[in-house]
Protein backbone atom coordinates (compact mmCIF):
# COMPACT_ATOMS: atom_id res chain seq x y z
CA UNK A 1 0.00 0.00 0.00
CA UNK A 2 1.08 3.37 -1.06
CA UNK A 3 1.80 5.83 2.09
CA UNK A 4 1.22 9.11 2.78
CA UNK A 5 1.88 10.85 5.87
CA UNK A 6 1.03 14.94 7.15
CA UNK A 7 3.66 16.01 9.70
CA UNK A 8 2.87 19.12 10.92
CA UNK A 9 6.16 21.27 12.51
CA UNK A 10 8.08 19.55 9.79
CA UNK A 11 10.20 22.41 9.15
CA UNK A 12 12.81 21.43 11.83
CA UNK A 13 13.56 19.57 15.28
CA UNK A 14 11.31 16.18 16.02
CA UNK A 15 9.39 16.96 13.03
CA UNK A 16 12.09 17.34 10.36
CA UNK A 17 13.71 14.21 12.11
CA UNK A 18 10.33 12.61 11.20
CA UNK A 19 10.17 13.35 7.55
CA UNK A 20 13.58 12.24 6.53
CA UNK A 21 12.70 9.13 8.63
CA UNK A 22 9.66 7.98 6.71
CA UNK A 23 10.75 9.82 3.63
CA UNK A 24 13.57 6.76 3.47
CA UNK A 25 10.78 3.90 4.07
CA UNK A 26 8.64 5.45 0.92
CA UNK A 27 5.80 7.25 2.21
CA UNK A 28 4.62 10.33 0.21
CA UNK A 29 5.15 13.46 2.96
CA UNK A 30 3.01 16.64 3.64
CA UNK A 31 5.05 18.82 5.08
CA UNK A 32 3.38 21.60 7.21
CA UNK A 33 5.43 24.73 8.54
CA UNK A 34 4.52 27.70 9.91
CA UNK A 35 7.09 30.66 10.03
CA UNK A 36 10.63 28.27 9.59
CA UNK A 37 10.36 29.21 5.39
CA UNK A 38 14.26 29.05 4.68
CA UNK A 39 14.29 25.36 6.43
CA UNK A 40 11.32 24.22 4.72
CA UNK A 41 13.31 25.03 1.46
CA UNK A 42 16.40 23.33 3.40
CA UNK A 43 14.05 20.26 3.74
CA UNK A 44 13.43 20.19 0.39
CA UNK A 45 16.17 20.29 -0.91
CA UNK A 46 17.56 17.05 1.17
CA UNK A 47 14.14 15.06 0.13
CA UNK A 48 14.04 16.12 -3.56
CA UNK A 49 14.59 12.65 -5.49
CA UNK A 50 14.06 10.53 -1.95
CA UNK A 51 10.18 10.69 -2.28
CA UNK A 52 7.17 12.58 -3.39
CA UNK A 53 6.00 15.67 -0.89
CA UNK A 54 4.39 18.77 -0.62
CA UNK A 55 5.10 21.88 1.71
CA UNK A 56 1.98 23.22 3.32
CA UNK A 57 2.63 26.86 4.77
CA UNK A 58 -0.24 26.98 7.96
CA UNK A 59 -0.84 27.78 11.30
CA UNK A 60 -2.27 24.60 13.06
CA UNK A 61 -3.85 26.46 15.98
CA UNK A 62 -6.36 28.08 13.17
CA UNK A 63 -9.18 25.31 12.11
CA UNK A 64 -9.15 26.98 8.71
CA UNK A 65 -5.66 26.64 8.13
CA UNK A 66 -5.60 22.51 9.17
CA UNK A 67 -8.59 22.40 7.35
CA UNK A 68 -6.27 23.91 3.76
CA UNK A 69 -3.38 21.57 5.00
CA UNK A 70 -6.01 18.38 4.35
CA UNK A 71 -7.87 19.30 1.31
CA UNK A 72 -4.15 20.11 -0.92
CA UNK A 73 -3.15 16.72 0.87
CA UNK A 74 -6.40 14.89 -0.67
CA UNK A 75 -6.24 17.09 -3.97
CA UNK A 76 -2.24 15.73 -4.31
CA UNK A 77 -1.85 11.94 -2.94
CA UNK A 78 -5.80 11.52 -2.10
CA UNK A 79 -6.09 8.94 0.73
CA UNK A 80 -3.77 10.55 3.76
CA UNK A 81 -3.44 7.08 6.00
CA UNK A 82 -0.68 8.56 8.86
CA UNK A 83 -0.91 11.86 10.79
CA UNK A 84 1.78 13.13 13.34
CA UNK A 85 0.57 15.77 15.04
CA UNK A 86 4.26 17.52 15.97
CA UNK A 87 4.35 21.07 15.86
CA UNK A 88 3.87 22.55 19.63
CA UNK A 89 5.40 25.83 21.44
CA UNK A 90 6.53 25.49 24.90
CA UNK A 91 5.88 27.93 27.91
CA UNK A 92 7.35 28.73 30.61
CA UNK A 93 5.93 31.04 33.68
CA UNK A 94 4.43 31.42 36.88
CA UNK A 95 0.81 30.43 37.11
CA UNK A 96 -0.79 33.47 38.55
CA UNK A 97 0.93 35.67 36.04
CA UNK A 98 -1.11 33.49 33.01
CA UNK A 99 -3.56 35.53 31.25
CA UNK A 100 -6.58 34.04 29.00
CA UNK A 101 -4.74 35.29 25.93
CA UNK A 102 -1.49 32.62 26.80
CA UNK A 103 -4.24 30.26 27.53
CA UNK A 104 -5.77 30.36 23.94
CA UNK A 105 -2.31 30.46 22.50
CA UNK A 106 -0.80 27.54 24.42
CA UNK A 107 -4.32 25.04 24.27
CA UNK A 108 -5.27 26.32 20.37
CA UNK A 109 -1.75 25.79 19.04
CA UNK A 110 -0.56 22.55 21.54
CA UNK A 111 -4.11 21.28 21.55
CA UNK A 112 -7.07 22.37 19.09
CA UNK A 113 -4.68 21.69 16.08
CA UNK A 114 -4.24 17.83 17.50
CA UNK A 115 -8.20 17.79 18.02
CA UNK A 116 -8.66 19.67 13.98
CA UNK A 117 -6.35 17.95 12.37
CA UNK A 118 -7.25 14.14 14.32
CA UNK A 119 -11.45 14.78 13.05
CA UNK A 120 -10.03 15.65 10.27
CA UNK A 121 -8.21 12.80 9.07
CA UNK A 122 -10.71 10.48 11.09
CA UNK A 123 -13.55 10.79 8.40
CA UNK A 124 -11.59 9.39 5.45
CA UNK A 125 -9.19 6.56 7.33
CA UNK A 126 -12.61 5.22 8.58
CA UNK A 127 -14.52 4.85 5.20
CA UNK A 128 -10.17 3.16 4.17
CA UNK A 129 -10.55 1.12 7.53
CA UNK A 130 -6.64 1.98 7.84
CA UNK A 131 -5.11 4.98 9.77
CA UNK A 132 -1.96 6.06 12.37
CA UNK A 133 -2.19 8.86 14.27
CA UNK A 134 0.30 9.46 16.61
CA UNK A 135 0.04 12.73 18.99
CA UNK A 136 3.42 14.42 20.34
CA UNK A 137 2.59 15.09 23.53
CA UNK A 138 6.02 15.09 26.35
CA UNK A 139 6.82 13.90 29.53
CA UNK A 140 4.62 16.52 31.23
CA UNK A 141 1.76 15.47 29.59
CA UNK A 142 2.26 12.71 31.86
CA UNK A 143 3.72 14.31 35.03
CA UNK A 144 3.11 17.98 36.69
CA UNK A 145 5.76 20.98 35.92
CA UNK A 146 6.03 23.59 37.66
CA UNK A 147 6.10 27.10 35.98
CA UNK A 148 5.11 24.76 33.10
CA UNK A 149 0.87 24.44 34.08
CA UNK A 150 -0.25 25.31 30.53
CA UNK A 151 1.93 23.59 28.96
CA UNK A 152 1.53 20.42 30.91
CA UNK A 153 -2.36 20.93 30.82
CA UNK A 154 -2.34 21.09 27.32
CA UNK A 155 0.14 18.05 26.62
CA UNK A 156 -2.06 16.05 29.36
CA UNK A 157 -5.35 16.95 27.03
CA UNK A 158 -3.19 15.60 24.25
CA UNK A 159 -2.87 12.39 26.27
CA UNK A 160 -6.42 12.10 27.15
CA UNK A 161 -7.37 12.64 23.40
CA UNK A 162 -5.11 9.70 22.32
CA UNK A 163 -6.08 7.16 24.80
CA UNK A 164 -10.19 8.30 24.10
CA UNK A 165 -9.81 8.56 20.43
CA UNK A 166 -7.82 5.11 19.80
CA UNK A 167 -10.46 3.24 22.13
CA UNK A 168 -12.88 4.44 19.60
CA UNK A 169 -10.90 4.03 16.40
CA UNK A 170 -9.63 0.90 16.54
CA UNK A 171 -12.60 -1.01 15.99
CA UNK A 172 -12.34 0.74 12.49
CA UNK A 173 -8.68 -0.40 11.76
CA UNK A 174 -6.74 2.86 13.08
CA UNK A 175 -4.27 3.14 15.71
CA UNK A 176 -3.71 6.46 18.03
CA UNK A 177 -0.78 6.68 19.73
CA UNK A 178 1.30 9.74 21.84
CA UNK A 179 5.13 9.53 22.21
CA UNK A 180 6.43 11.76 25.64
CA UNK A 181 9.49 12.98 24.78
CA UNK A 182 11.78 13.78 27.85
CA UNK A 183 14.45 16.38 27.26
CA UNK A 184 15.43 16.91 23.35
CA UNK A 185 18.02 19.07 21.64
CA UNK A 186 16.01 21.16 19.33
CA UNK A 187 15.21 24.74 19.06
CA UNK A 188 12.61 24.16 22.27
CA UNK A 189 15.59 24.26 24.52
CA UNK A 190 18.28 26.41 23.01
CA UNK A 191 17.28 29.16 25.73
CA UNK A 192 19.06 26.63 28.36
CA UNK A 193 22.10 28.29 29.33
CA UNK A 194 25.02 25.85 29.51
CA UNK A 195 24.50 25.48 33.47
CA UNK A 196 20.94 24.97 33.20
CA UNK A 197 22.20 21.99 30.60
CA UNK A 198 24.38 20.77 32.83
CA UNK A 199 22.21 19.97 36.03
CA UNK A 200 18.73 19.20 33.73
CA UNK A 201 21.77 16.51 32.60
CA UNK A 202 22.59 15.55 35.70
CA UNK A 203 19.08 14.15 36.46
CA UNK A 204 18.48 11.95 32.99
CA UNK A 205 20.11 8.52 33.47
CA UNK A 206 21.82 8.42 30.09
CA UNK A 207 23.42 11.70 30.85
CA UNK A 208 22.18 13.64 27.84
CA UNK A 209 19.23 15.58 25.80
CA UNK A 210 17.72 12.86 23.38
CA UNK A 211 17.95 14.16 20.12
CA UNK A 212 15.23 14.49 17.25
CA UNK A 213 16.05 11.36 15.26
CA UNK A 214 15.74 9.29 18.43
CA UNK A 215 12.18 10.42 18.89
CA UNK A 216 11.94 10.68 15.28
CA UNK A 217 12.82 6.40 15.13
CA UNK A 218 9.64 5.68 17.79
CA UNK A 219 7.08 7.64 15.90
CA UNK A 220 8.48 5.95 12.56
CA UNK A 221 7.90 2.81 14.27
CA UNK A 222 4.08 3.89 15.63
CA UNK A 223 3.37 4.42 12.05
CA UNK A 224 4.13 0.73 10.62
CA UNK A 225 1.29 -1.42 9.30
CA UNK A 226 2.07 -4.51 11.27
CA UNK A 227 1.00 -2.61 14.64
CA UNK A 228 -0.37 -3.85 17.80
CA UNK A 229 -0.06 -1.09 20.18
CA UNK A 230 -2.77 1.77 20.67
CA UNK A 231 -3.83 4.58 23.25
CA UNK A 232 -0.21 4.46 24.29
CA UNK A 233 1.58 7.75 25.57
CA UNK A 234 4.94 6.42 25.32
CA UNK A 235 7.91 8.26 27.33
CA UNK A 236 10.85 8.42 25.28
CA UNK A 237 13.16 10.23 28.23
CA UNK A 238 15.80 7.63 28.77
CA UNK A 239 14.51 7.51 32.14
CA UNK A 240 14.39 10.73 33.29
P1 LIG B 1 10.88 23.01 17.71
O1 LIG B 1 10.58 24.29 18.40
O2 LIG B 1 12.14 22.88 16.95
O3 LIG B 1 9.69 22.58 16.75
C1 LIG B 1 8.35 22.98 16.93
C2 LIG B 1 7.71 23.00 15.57
O4 LIG B 1 6.33 23.36 15.71
C3 LIG B 1 8.35 24.04 14.65
O5 LIG B 1 8.53 23.50 13.37
C4 LIG B 1 7.30 25.17 14.63
O6 LIG B 1 7.31 25.91 13.43
C5 LIG B 1 6.02 24.35 14.76
N1 LIG B 1 4.91 25.18 15.19
C6 LIG B 1 4.78 25.86 16.36
N2 LIG B 1 3.63 26.54 16.38
C7 LIG B 1 3.02 26.27 15.19
C8 LIG B 1 1.79 26.70 14.61
N3 LIG B 1 0.93 27.52 15.26
N4 LIG B 1 1.47 26.26 13.38
C9 LIG B 1 2.31 25.42 12.71
N5 LIG B 1 3.47 24.99 13.21
C10 LIG B 1 3.82 25.42 14.43
O7 LIG B 1 10.85 21.93 18.88
P2 LIG B 1 10.68 20.33 18.87
O8 LIG B 1 11.38 19.87 20.08
O9 LIG B 1 11.03 19.73 17.56
O10 LIG B 1 9.10 20.20 19.15
C11 LIG B 1 8.26 19.28 18.48
C12 LIG B 1 7.21 18.77 19.45
O11 LIG B 1 7.86 18.02 20.48
C13 LIG B 1 6.40 19.86 20.16
O12 LIG B 1 5.04 19.49 20.19
C14 LIG B 1 6.97 19.86 21.58
O13 LIG B 1 6.04 20.31 22.52
C15 LIG B 1 7.32 18.40 21.73
N6 LIG B 1 8.31 18.14 22.79
C16 LIG B 1 9.57 18.61 22.70
C17 LIG B 1 10.46 18.35 23.72
C18 LIG B 1 11.88 18.87 23.71
O14 LIG B 1 12.56 18.73 24.74
N7 LIG B 1 12.37 19.44 22.62
C19 LIG B 1 10.06 17.59 24.83
C20 LIG B 1 8.76 17.11 24.88
C21 LIG B 1 7.88 17.39 23.84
Amino acid sequence: MKRTAIITGASRGIGRAVAINLANKGFSLVLVYNRSYDKIKELEQELNGKCDFISVCADVSKPSDVQKVFNLAKEKFGFVDTLINNAGISHIGFFDTETQETYDKIMDTNFRSVFTACLLASKDMIANKFGRIVNVSSVWGQKGASMEVLYSASKHAVVGLTRSLNAELAPSGILVNAVCPGVIDTDMNRHFSAEDKRLIEEDIPLGRFGKAEEVASVISMLTEENLYIGGEDISITAGY
